[in-house]
């Protein structure tokens, strides 16, 4: 059952940023990850406050740049459809379109998809685990089949979105607005590792609310593309995936961005594979190598290493398919 709260509907952003001060308060987006984490306590509130009626959060529009400015209320839906997303960032565009059902992204917003809770069983249930301020981490003795082989320290979740790996890969930037004033983030610096707080997942402070994500314009000769595995053929979140924003001059890869997704507590970059691309042509030895350096490093736990081999065929099919756009 879900516990009581006071439920407010600002009309302005400094309306919403003035309820959000208080310590027992929470965003209200689509709802569709709040309401089951009220439900199964992952963490309690006191208020909530409806985004809904900020309507200058809602929309795509172009940059002077060439780049787009997504606003956060923006339904995943409408990422995945519009024209200027599927035209110039098809890794995006991929990326939300094998989000959850239809439903949930017609209803679930993109600022919401980035600060989704983990998805862990253990500290969705009744488990005091460490995310949760508790002692131990239940997962890394019990059923950890889903759970990250990197990153892990303390705690193995992985990272639920979708789209951040796509918006890792194409160097977006995240807006926020809080009690302090207005703050941009490099997406990949949004997201925060156990290793460094194992009590939260993103740098967002209380009372702060992401406004927009800013895209910048597409290089010449980008490349792009998302490929998620999943358990079943229906809504499901990703065993393992994988984001990638390729530059090429020619059959050249001039830069890389590879960004796994389902491997790690956050949105996880494989430097690894970018440095064994990048200045190459992607034949059959240099793609072999690149799926091989994916896992190098992969750390698994007793019932998760077969993402390693599905991380490693993933690479090397993704790669191959990029090659011969
Ligand atoms: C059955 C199911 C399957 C799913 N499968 C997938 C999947 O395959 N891939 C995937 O990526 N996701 C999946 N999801 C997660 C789903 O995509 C998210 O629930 C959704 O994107 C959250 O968006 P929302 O607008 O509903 O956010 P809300 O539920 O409203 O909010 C989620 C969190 O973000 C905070 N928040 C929301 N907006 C802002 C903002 N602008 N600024 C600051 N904080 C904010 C809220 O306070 C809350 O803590 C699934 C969810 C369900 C229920
Ligand atoms: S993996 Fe993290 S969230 Fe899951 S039980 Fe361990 S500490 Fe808790």
């Amino acid at each position: 059952m879900i516990p009581n709260f006071n439920y407010v509907r600002p009309t302005s952003l400094k309306g919403a940023v003035r309820q959000l001060q208080s310590p027992d308060a929470r965003a209200h987006a689509g709802g569709t990850d709040l309401l089951s984490c009220l439900r199964d306590q992952v963490f309690g509130a006191e208020k909530i406050v409806s985004l809904r009626k900020l309507r200058e959060l809602r929309g795509i529009w172009q940059t002077g740049d060439g780049g787009l400015r997504i606003g956060a209320l923006t339904t995943i839906t409408q990422t995945a459809e519009h024209p200027l997303v599927r035209e110039r960032y098809p890794v995006l565009a991929q990326a939300a379109a094998e989000v959850a059902s239809p439903q949930l992204r017609n209803q679930g917003t993109i600022g919401g998809n980035l600060c989704q809770k983990p998805r862990c069983w253990y500290y969705r249930g009744e488990f005091q685990c460490l995310r949760k301020g508790g002692r131990i981490c239940y997962a890394l003795h019990g059923e950890n089949q889903f759970h990250c082989i990197f990153g892990g320290k303390g705690c193995f979740i992985v990272n639920p979105s979708d789209t951040a790996p796509a918006l890792v890969a194409l160097d977006a930037v995240v807006r926020i607005i809080g009690p302090n004033g207005k703050r941009s983030v490099a997406i990949n610096n949004f997201y925060v590792g156990p290793a460094k707080d194992i009590t939260r997942e993103t740098v967002l402070e209380q009372g702060e609310i992401i406004t927009d994500i800013i895209l910048p314009a597409p290089p010449a000769g980008l490349r792009s593309s998302y490929r998620k595995v999943r358990g079943r053929q229906a809504w499901d979140f990703a065993l393992a995936g994988v984001a990638l924003a390729l530059q090429f001059n020619g059959s050249k890869v001039t830069r890389a961005r590879v960004v796994l997704s389902g491997a790690a507590p956050v949105p996880w970059r494989s430097k690894e594979v970018e440095k064994v691309i990048t200045g190459r042509e992607l034949d059959g030895r240099v793609i072999i190598s690149a799926g091989r350096a994916a896992v190098d490093k992969a750390r698994p736990l007793k019932k998760n290493a077969y993402k390693i081999g599905l991380f490693q065929g993933m690479i090397e099919e993704e790669l191959e398919a990029l090659a011969k756009i």
